[in-house]
């Protein structure tokens, strides 16, 4: 442990802000945790990150990230072990997604011991954040941005790595009402629809915002050449079960390499559940409803885990899904990753990042 934190520098926080945080009340992303990783990339390489008190970077207007658009992000969680230790979920697989969205930002790939011994160092100092109430975790989010001033287009040279946290209760989600969308496109193939980078969602918010005005909560992306083919649900990957099977969408250069939906597809097996991924059209859903087969929707992603979907509307009319109770495919997994994730039952997969503390 302690070499870990040795490549880390700590300056902590005069007071910490903990007292202001209900922790019955936990809004997602109200509270921000007292401390940040910050790390600099300049002369071609990631300099020693520092564990510093959460606050304001000082910043030119001209940095490129906010002119053209280099920023990438990750969202991962913590979560307070029944022996009171920490585990992150899946900590090196968010590692890599994020350097593959960096690769495709033309931006420096961050080392994992930066990344893993950076974020090692934070959640220790800042383990009083991580709330243990059931359902509750700390949210992190790790951002990478260009932050050379510069006018002309380029790719910059210089860049900041931040990871902050926040505790998160637990999260409510009504069932969904989506929109099949077939006007507008979210990512097409070959673009970076795979990579995790802010103009994704810039790009998303209008046709967001159009389907909240008909009563729906989120689209439904199909792919950009014919609107033929689901894709994913608005920040979420979607998945299926049709035929009783787990069915989702096979991914392409257009879709989020989700990994609550790597893990979902994995469960799948130890859950007697047979699992596809493959292209899913319009057709296959709208039969699906129309036989019966189409048994449950539902989108996965880590803030809500799994997100009910009750209606789709397809062609302009809306499908009711049944309940989704105790026994259905999304409960039952969305269960086992809880029980996995604070160690009530095996970590087979070495899926923990396990912080000890003391
Ligand atoms: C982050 C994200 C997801 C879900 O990925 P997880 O790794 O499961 O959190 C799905 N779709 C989009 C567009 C995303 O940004």
């Amino acid at each position: 442990m302690s070499s870990l934190t040795a490549s880390v520098l700590v300056e902590r926080i005069a007071q910490s802000n903990l007292p202001k945080v209900d922790f019955k009340n936990l809004e997602f992303g109200k509270y921000i945790s007292d401390h940040m990783l910050l790390a600099e990339y300049k002369n071609g390489q990631w300099q020693t990150p520092r564990v510093v008190p959460f606050g304001e970077l000082k910043m030119d207007p001209g940095i490129l990230a906010l002119h053209y658009g280099q920023a990438v992000f990750e969202g991962m969680k913590a979560y307070r072990m029944n022996d009171g230790n920490i585990s992150v979920f899946r900590a090196y697989k968010h590692h890599q997604r994020l350097n593959r969205s960096l690769d495709r930002m033309c931006m420096p790939a961050v080392p994992e011991e930066i990344f893993i011994n950076g974020l090692h160092t934070l959640l220790e100092t800042d383990q009083a954040w991580i709330p243990n109430g059931e359902g509750s975790s700390l949210y992190i989010r790790p951002l990478v941005f260009a932050s050379e001033s510069r006018l002309g287009v380029k790719i910059s040279d210089l860049y900041k790595l931040v990871i902050m946290t926040s505790p998160v209760g637990p999260y409510y989600s009504k069932p969904l009402r989506v929109k099949v969308e077939e006007t507008y496109v979210r990512a097409a193939e070959g673009g970076v629809g795979f990579a995790k980078c802010a103009g994704n969602y810039g790009a998303s918010f209008y046709p967001t915002k159009m389907a909240r005005e008909q009563g729906y909560d989120q689209v439904l992306w199909t792919d950009a050449r014919d609107h033929q083919y689901i894709d994913e649900a608005g920040t979420m990957n979607v998945m299926f079960v049709l035929n009783n099977k787990l069915v989702t969408p096979k991914l392409t250069t257009a879709i989020l390499d989700g990994i609550t939906r790597d893990s979902i597809l994995t469960l799948a097996k130890e859950l007697n559940m047979e699992a596809e991924e493959r292209k899913v059209s319009l057709d296959d859903l709208v039969d699906g409803f129309k036989n019966g087969t189409l048994t449950e929707a539902f989108g996965a992603g880590t803030a809500a885990v799994v997100s009910n979907i009750e209606v789709i509307n397809i062609h302009s009319k809306d499908y009711q899904l049944p309940k989704a109770g105790p026994e259905s495919f999304q409960q039952r997994v969305k269960q086992k990753l809880y029980s996995i994730r604070h160690g009530n039952e095996p970590d087979t997969h070495q899926w923990n990042y396990v912080i000890p503390i003391k």
